[in-house]
């Protein structure tokens, strides 16, 4: 039984009408207080009444980064600063960070979505959660440590970093659940296994990952490893932070909060919405928000939507992992080439640990892709040779899946900078224009 089964399981016809009554009254709301969208809105002559079915969604404005940016800090809030209980920030695309306000009810609603993802992941009461998100601007901190509140879970606000302590506290005070980006799950794994402390001998069962993508290949080797469970969560700061959409226990997509958000899928070169089905561009729009609704926000992020039957009873839509986003996506010799991509193909190496760094250069005209990633000891020690073997075997593997030809660059164990909260995989050093 999930969390909340009036929403969670609620037959599609009927979330579809409820969606559209709060669609309705956002694009009112936001036309009445926010003279961004109410002059866009009015350029385009659209209004609350012009939106007569779901699909009149596509008649809206976009939103994205850059307006948050240049609206800087609360150009798009849509309520008096007094009634703004928090602020929260992301990285914006330069200097100045973005900004995420919130009313009291939408603080109330992010801890119903988060609580939903938990509960969805095997969290209960009773469960002793170590959060190992980082506490502060980033939503991840709060985000999960309210949604864990309000299934009455004992919760570790350990933060990010500190990695010997957080192996510590977990061994000593019985931590059931780890809350963390899935890049610093491994970082942890192997701080335990330096401890010689073995994951599978603690009560640690279950982990809720997000923030950052990761394959299913990383998600087996973080069971593995943690010899745990290994959840899903999404969300980004415009929508509020995580809990817009979680997987389930059928681990095959994630389920979108629909009641809270309305998602589109977007080709993202021409913006024309994509059926049901086909990979593009995620656009979501908040349907419940108060202090700063987005209308069709351009997230940037690659996936595609899945209406179907889930073994869990859900009836919210579903979408896929995602996969990369439509701005990180590199182009190699013409071949279009996600960092997620590559990050599953070397987990086919068994003489690689999860542990990579991809670099991008000029060569002449041609971009030239580096992998950088990191030998298990054994394979290290065992000689140049050896070496030499395993990087000319993950070139081939990598040209035999994807059409091209990368530069592999074995490390030494351990070299590579551990990630503490999202993992920086790219590095991208080709001249701009
Ligand atoms: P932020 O607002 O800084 O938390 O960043 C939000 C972005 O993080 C999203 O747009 C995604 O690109 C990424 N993200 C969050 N959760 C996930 C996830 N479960 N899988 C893949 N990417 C994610
Ligand atoms: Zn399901």
């Amino acid at each position: 039984m999930p969390w909340n089964d009036k929403f969670e399981c609620m037959p599609v016809e009927e979330l579809n009408k409820f969606q559209l009554k709060k669609l309705k009254e956002t694009v009112a709301w936001v036309c009445e207080r926010v003279p961004f969208y109410k002059q866009k809105l009015k350029k385009l002559g659209v209004t609350a009444d012009s939106i007569k079915t779901l699909a009149d969604a596509s008649k809206l404005p976009f939103t994205v980064k850059n307006d948050l940016r240049d609206n800087y800090p609360f150009g798009l809030c849509a309520v008096p600063l007094k009634e703004v209980m928090r602020v929260h920030a992301s990285s914006g695309t330069t200097g100045k960070p973005i900004t995420g306000p919130y009313t009291i009810e939408d603080l109330e609603q992010w801890a119903e979505c988060m609580a939903r993802n938990l509960w969805s992941a095997g969290v209960r009461k009773g469960d002793i959660a170590q959060n190992a998100y980082g506490y502060g601007l980033f939503t991840g901190g709060l985000g999960f440590h309210q949604g864990a509140n309000l299934l009455g879970c004992t919760v570790i606000p350990t933060s990010s970093g500190l990695t010997e302590r957080q192996v510590m506290l977990m061994k000593d005070l019985g931590t059931t659940v780890l809350f963390s980006t899935p890049s610093y799950a491994l970082t942890i794994a192997e701080q335990a296994e330096a401890m010689k402390i073995d994951f599978k001998k603690l009560p640690l069962r279950v982990g809720v990952f997000g923030a950052e993508p990761w394959t299913v290949a990383m998600r087996k080797e973080i069971e593995e490893r943690l010899g745990i469970k290994a959840m899903e969560a999404f969300g980004l700061t415009e929508l509020g932070g995580p809990g817009t959409a979680f997987d389930c226990e059928a681990q095959d997509g994630l389920h979108i909060n629909e009641d809270h958000f309305l998602a589109e899928v977007v080709d993202p070169a021409t913006l024309e919405p994509l059926p049901i089905g086909e990979q593009g561009e995620l656009v979501l729009t908040s349907l419940q928000r108060r202090a700063m609704p987005m209308l069709r926000y351009r997230t940037k992020d690659i996936t595609k939507l899945r209406r179907e039957k889930c073994s869990c009873g859900r009836t919210l839509i579903k979408m896929n992992k995602i996969t990369g986003r439509s701005d990180d996506m590199l182009i190699i010799s013409g071949v279009n080439v996600f960092p997620s991509q590559i990050e599953s193909l070397l987990l086919d190496i068994e003489e690689v640990e999860p542990q990579y760094m991809l670099i991008v250069r000029k060569k002449g005209y041609l971009d030239q892709l580096i992998v950088k990633v990191e030998a298990k000891k054994e394979a290290y020690e065992a000689g140049p040779q050896k070496r030499k073997d395993v990087e000319n075997k993950i070139v081939k593997h990598i040209k035999s899946i994807m059409g091209v030809t990368v530069d592999v660059n074995l490390l030494e164990p351990k070299l590579l900078t551990r990630s503490e909260g999202k993992a920086k995989r790219v590095i991208d050093e080709r001249p701009k224009n």
